[in-house]
Formats: structure tokens, sequence, C-alpha cells
């Protein structure tokens, strides 16, 4: 199994390679060389695997020779090891649609399915190469929680997370900040998510420094993030029991990772029809399937903040393939985004990205009157991202049944109490395991958005 960088197929790597670097030095996204498929007899096996059995088929499957086959199975055995509920993932049936639970992990959000694997992978790979590395995320509140969880005191690693200053709930905030393993750095920046994540990529994008502090990324353009999310798709498709209906999933999208897992399940074999986009009012990816027209404009703060953001950052991937894989047309779409912060594809590359995505975005007002239709009906709460992927097919309104549908439900509904109160007067309870955290002590540095301050303050903790 090897990949290359959307910006250029010539140079190839392997699977602990661009695990380790995370963002490829051209600064484009590293992609598999060719996805390896499922065959009807893998399915059928696998459609009788916990999910933790199957989410090491799956990665098997991308590895390579990086792991042998028991070291894999180890790392991501320990991973859901962690879990509350031991399904890892559980589904619930609202209005025929399938409703997937993805936030039963340590830090309450779907981001932990991932990052837990990648904390154990880090920990393997890193202990064998006697390597330190410091890893650099920017979260838009959740991504950061759930690399902390799985990188708090394990050897050979830092990890420093840049989150926006008063633009996260306090509840995601907390989650990340009452952390106090010594190598645990939480940096406020004064700006937004696209700032945070601008800022990473720009020191990913400097070669000197980059070595200088043996750098990675653990955000969701790492390859393993889409790997593990990837495993879902297939197995919540198996929970369907002996139906085996094509699947219609929506997907509250921000970075453009998950869904873009969901595409890939889709390569391999999974019978997805379509993928839908479902965002928030920052939805510039709903403006570009519906034109064609890709441009980032200023973030417009949302009760759903882990969405909001303007640059998805996985969406390279996506390009690529409409480009039909030619990287001196993905060269020219990203450099058009770096001058004249836009891009346009081409009737024939937006046909391509409509064959599996459709958009939907969802208001504030639609997202509140959505919790409090879903609790109304069914005492059921759901967080607002959860409801913002509802709504999206609900808007979609297309209901047949020969499909299955399923929405996910990225976030437990505690870490965005405010909404929940806005929107039904109840104050959504926090589970024990997460404890009181209301009382802790926080620990993080507040810094302005400015790259050499940041390089700095990053280059005075690790030295
Ligand atoms: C990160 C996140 C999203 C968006 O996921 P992407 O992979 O960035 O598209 C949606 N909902 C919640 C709760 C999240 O934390």
């Amino acid at each position: 199994m090897l990949y290359c960088s959307t910006r250029d197929k010539n140079k190839t790597f392997t699977f602990e390679q661009i695990f380790l670097n995370a963002l490829a030095s051209d600064g484009g996204l590293y992609v598999p060389v060719s996805i390896p498929k499922v065959t009807q007899s893998e399915m059928a096996q696998m459609s009788k695997l916990n999910f933790s059995e199957l989410s090491f088929e799956i990665f098997h499957k991308f590895t390579g020779d990086t792991f042998v086959a028991n070291e894999l199975r180890t790392i991501i055995t320990k991973s859901y090891s962690v879990f509350q509920n031991p399904k890892i993932v559980d589904l619930k049936i609202i209005d025929n649609i399938h409703c997937v639970e993805l936030f039963h992990g340590p830090t309450l959000a779907f981001k932990d399915i991932a990052m837990q694997v990648l904390g154990n992978m880090y920990e393997f790979l890193l202990k064998k190469s006697k390597n330190k590395m410091n890893l650099i995320t920017a979260t838009s509140g959740d991504t950061g929680a759930a690399a902390i969880d799985a990188l708090k005191s394990k050897p050979y690693v830092n990890i420093f997370v840049l989150h926006p200053e008063n633009k996260v709930s306090e509840i995601q905030r907390r989650l990340m900040t009452s952390v106090m393993d010594k190598n645990v750095f939480n940096i406020a920046v004064k700006g937004t998510f696209d700032d945070c994540q601008y800022l990473v990529k720009e020191m990913f994008n400097d070669q000197v420094f980059r070595n200088e502090i043996q750098m990675s990324g653990v955000n969701s353009i790492n390859w393993a993030r889409i790997v593990a999310q990837v495993v879902y798709y297939f197995f919540i498709y198996f929970q369907q029991g002996a139906s085996k209906k094509e699947m219609i999933v929506s997907v509250p999208t921000g970075n453009f990772g998950d869904i873009y897992a969901g595409y890939i399940a889709k390569q391999m074999g999974l019978p997805i029809k379509k993928l839908i986009i479902a965002t928030n009012h920052n939805n510039l990816l709903e403006k570009c399937l519906n034109t064609g027209l890709y441009e980032p404009g200023k973030v417009n703060p949302s009760i759903s903040p882990s969405m909001d953001i303007q640059v998805a950052s996985n969406f390279e991937r996506i390009i690529f393939d409409v480009c039909n894989q030619n990287t001196t047309r993905v060269l020219t779409l990203m450099n058009d985004l770096k001058v004249n912060k836009k891009f346009k594809l081409s009737n024939d590359e937006l046909g391509k990205l409509k064959t599996t995505f459709l958009a939907f975005s969802v208001d504030e007002k639609e997202t509140l009157e959505t919790i409090k239709y879903i609790f109304d009906r069914h005492n059921i709460i759901v967080d607002p991202h959860s409801a913002i992927g509802f709504k999206a097919l609900q808007k979609y309104n297309n209901f047949r049944s020969e499909f299955a549908y399923f929405c996910f439900e990225t976030a437990h509904p505690c870490k965005f109490p405010e909404a929940i109160i806005k929107a039904i007067n109840y104050n959504p309870q926090i589970p024990n395991f997460i404890g009181n955290i209301k009382d802790k002590e926080e620990k993080f540095v507040v810094l302005e958005n400015n790259l050499d301050q940041l390089k700095k303050y990053i280059q005075s903790k690790v030295n």
C-alpha cells in the first residue's frame, strides 16, 4: 500500500511515512495510490465482527508493512478499551432515520474514535524509533480534547493544541485545559479556527522549523483519521441486519474529514448512494455544490462551533479525484485559492462531485427547532451538530423504502448546554465518568494570531 501527495503523483510513501509527516512537504494531502477493494465474501465475513475487529480489518488494508498484524490488533483493541459503551458506535431510530451515536469516547465527540488509535500508533512507532515528536494541531473544539486525551502522558510526544479564544464552548475548553500532564500545551489564539488552522499549515510549510522541532500533526488531514472513520460506515451498514439497503448518509461537516471517509468507504465497495454535506450557516460547501465556486469567506460564529469553518482542508482530496487525479489541475486550483482566495470547478468536475454529494445548510433557528422537534416527539436530546445532520436529511426530503437513511450524531449534547437550554430549556447532564469538570483548574496561554510569536512559544517549550 503506497501513498502520494494530491500535488505530486511521482513520489510515493509508506503508511508510516505519511502517518508521521501528516501533511506532504509540497503542501498537498496524502492519498492512497489505489483504494483497496472489499470483496463480497469479505463483506460477509466483516458483517459478523465487532467494532474493534472490523477496525483491524479495515486498517490492515491501509497500513502495509508498518505494523505486523498482531501489533496492529493490539493498538486497536487498546484504543477502544477506553470507550464507555462497549459497542463503541451505537444506533437508534428517529423517524425512520438511523441516528449513529459516535460520541461514546472519553471526550464525547466522534473525534475520539480516530484519535485514540492515532495516539497508540504514535506511541508504538516512536518507542520503536526512539524519536521524540511534537504534535501540533488546530481545533474548532473537539479535535483538541480528543487529541489531548489520546496523547496525554505518552512518552516521546508533546501535544500543542491551538483553539480560537472564546470561540469554543466552556465544556469543550475545559476538556482540553483541565489536563495537567506535562506534555500537553493549550494555546488560545486571538482569532478564528481558520486562523488557527492557517498557523499550523504555515508551520508545516516551514521545512526548517518543521525539522527543527520534529513536527507532526493529528488534524483531520492525517490519513489515519480518515481510515478510522471509514470503519463506522461499514459497521452501520452491517447493523441493518438482513435488509442490506443502499445507504444515504447525512454528515455534519466542517473540515470534510468525516464525510470524505464515507467517500472512501464507497470507493472500497460499500453501497453508498449519496453523502449529504450538512453545514451550519458557514455554508461554502453548499455554495460550491450549487455553483462550482469555492470561495471561503469570514467565519460566522454559530451554536455548532465545531463546524465554524470556512476552509475545509480535506476538500483537496476530493478535488484530486474530481480532477481525474491530474495534479497539474489540482495545483492550479490550489494556487487560485491562495492568490485569488477562490477557485472554480469546471462543469465536468462539478458533475463528478454531485454524483456522490449533496449539500444542505441549516441556520440557527432551524437547528434549535430541530433539537426541540426531536425532544418533543421522542424525548431524545441531540446536540446542535447532530441536529444539523438530521435537518439536512429532512430538507433532502426524498425518503424511499429502497434506501436506508443514516444521520451522524457527532457530539454528546452536554458539550453545548447553551444551545440545548435555548432550544428546550433543559440543561443536559454531563456523564458521570467526566467528573467534576467545572471545578477543575485550567492551564492554557493566550497568544496573538501571530506566526512568529507562536513559533517562539513552541520552541521555548520544546528545547
Ligand atoms: C469536527 C466535528 C464536525 C465536523 O467534522 P469534519 O470531519 O471536520 O467535517 C462535526 N461535528 C462535531 C461535533 C465535530 O467535532
